[in-house]
């Protein structure tokens, strides 16, 4: 039998997908992901043990929703591809327990709808929703503009079923809340983008839907973000829904871009937008109009903006959601997200804009991010062309000049940041991975080449 015939004989005959049927699909945000020409979409894990268990050494390849941003679901001639696809149903939603039992293979966005008669969620929410699945938020340990409030996929996974290289089957699917039983293995897992185990069901934290959002947009000296940070969290506590910021360049290129003829407010430092909870809309605002009161009052908000209607909250929220659009005139852009210290994101996006200036003439540096998580978005958008080494070394070696600092504040490693990984990381730190990439994969097999080389 050759490995199709070995796998049809696993999985079905209609569930191995050659070159001419893949090359019908799309191949999402990772131009290389196809490059298998061999995908496998088994239905359990009990299938996807068996995959494995028939194919010894064959390395292979998870993808879910192909949104993730960092190369990290590229495949090669002699690998072979696992689908989630059909690993997309949502088996149970408890809501005595506020958890969810689901597929690998289930959609953020069809997460959600199962979830809403209940009027429960999940804490992680992000702009890829309609495609990315939550397998492939657990892998990458996604974070998004609710982290503030509800923290990264981590804080939100109670277990997680795992299937191993050798095929072995790890049932960490536990719904309970409290679980001191030896080590929490499940949480190597979690964001080792399918280097270490692929993640077939996960066990959810859920949460109660907001019945309320106030949403303001607040203009500031950045200098300012550090101070008002806490007072906004001892303002509003659990409320405390979103923080975001949107440097001054990157406005006025999406407002370009929009055609926005209104502005909001007069030009800005730095623009934030701010999100509160609350039992009900007016009591959010009312909430988001007590804890802005007294830093507009002392000078440390220059102009505050609070939406009264659905509109104009879908409006404050227009400029941000239009970040996703840069470049689309054609230029080359390379974005980043990095993370620092609060009270260090205004001074590096400074640094990183006189560094850009000198050493990539008539290159723009564009910058937004989840502020209130200290993430950093940042896009050097240039010619058609514009090399992305050069950037590179500029975003990367500006951020070697700060302390506390990360390469990859949510979207992970892939292909893409292994090499600046490689260079920033301890060599202790480095040894551990490796150390914990033999144990769980031996013979290198799962998603080999990513996050390490
Ligand atoms: C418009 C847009 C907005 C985004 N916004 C955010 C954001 O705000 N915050 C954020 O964190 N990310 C964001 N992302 C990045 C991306 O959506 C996330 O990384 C997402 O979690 C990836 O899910 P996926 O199902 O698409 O995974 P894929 O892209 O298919 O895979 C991502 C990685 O996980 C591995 N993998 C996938 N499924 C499994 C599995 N079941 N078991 C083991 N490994 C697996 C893959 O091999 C790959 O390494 C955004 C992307 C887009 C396109």
């Amino acid at each position: 039998m050759d490995l199709a015939e070995t796998l049809a004989a696993i999985v079905g005959p209609g569930h191995v997908l050659g070159p001419e049927r893949l090359a019908l699909r799309d191949p999402g945000w990772c131009r290389g992901s196809q490059g298998a020409g061999l995908l496998v979409r088994p239905a359990d894990a009990a299938e996807l043990a068996a995959v494995l268990r028939a194919t010894p050494g064959l390395a292979v390849v998870p993808q879910g929703g192909l949104t993730g941003l960092v190369e990290g679901t590229e495949s090669h001639p002699g690998q072979l591809i696992v689908s989630f696809e059909r690993m997309n149903r949502v088996h149970a939603i408890d809501p005595a327990q506020a958890v969810a039992l689901v597929g690998a293979g289930v959609t953020l966005a069809a997460l959600d709808a199962a979830l809403e008669p209940f009027g429960l969620m999940a804490g992680v929410d992000i702009g890829a929703r309609d495609s990315c699945t939550i397998g492939g938020m657990v892998a990458t340990n996604a974070g998004g503009i609710r982290v503030l409030r509800y923290g990264m996929m981590r804080a939100g996974v109670l277990g997680l079923e795992v299937v191993l290289a050798d095929g072995a089957i790890l049932d960490l699917t536990t719904p309970l809340l409290k679980n001191n039983a030896g080590y929490d293995l499940k949480q190597v897992f979690i964001g080792s983008e399918g280097t270490l185990g692929l993640v077939t069901r996960v066990a959810l934290r859920l949460f109660p839907r907001p019945r309320g959002i106030a949403t303001a947009m607040l203009g500031l000296d950045p200098a300012g973000l550090s101070g008002l940070m806490p007072r906004l969290r001892a303002a509003l506590g659990e409320q405390l829904a979103a923080l975001e910021g949107i440097w001054p360049a990157c406005y006025e290129y999406v407002a370009g871009q929009q055609g926005l003829t209104r502005r909001p407010m007069a030009p800005q430092g730095l623009y934030l937008i701010v999100e509160a909870f609350g039992p009900d809309d007016s009591a959010a605002r009312a909430a988001l109009e007590a804890a802005l009161a007294p830093v507009i009052e002392d000078g440390t908000l220059a102009e505050a903006v609070i939406a009264q209607s659905d509109s104009d909250r879908q409006a404050i929220w227009k400029i941000r959601e239009g970040g996703g659009t840069i470049g689309s005139a054609g230029e080359t852009v390379h974005s980043y997200d990095v993370s620092l210290r609060l009270a260090d994101l205004d001074p590096y996006v400074r640094a990183v804009e006189a560094a850009a200036a000198t050493a990539l003439p008539g290159v723009q540096v564009l910058v937004l991010g989840h502020v209130g998580d200290g993430n950093l978005h940042l896009m050097l958008m240039g010619p058609p062309g514009l090399p992305r080494a050069p950037c590179d070394a500029v975003v990367y070696e500006t951020l070697g000049a700060f302390g506390d600092a990360s390469v990859s504040a949510e979207h992970g490693i892939g292909l893409e940041k292994r090499a600046v990984l490689a260079r920033v990381q301890p060599v202790a730190v480095r040894a551990a991975m490796r150390a914990l990439k033999a144990a769980y994969d031996p013979e290198n097999r799962l998603n080999p080449g990513k996050v390490l080389d």
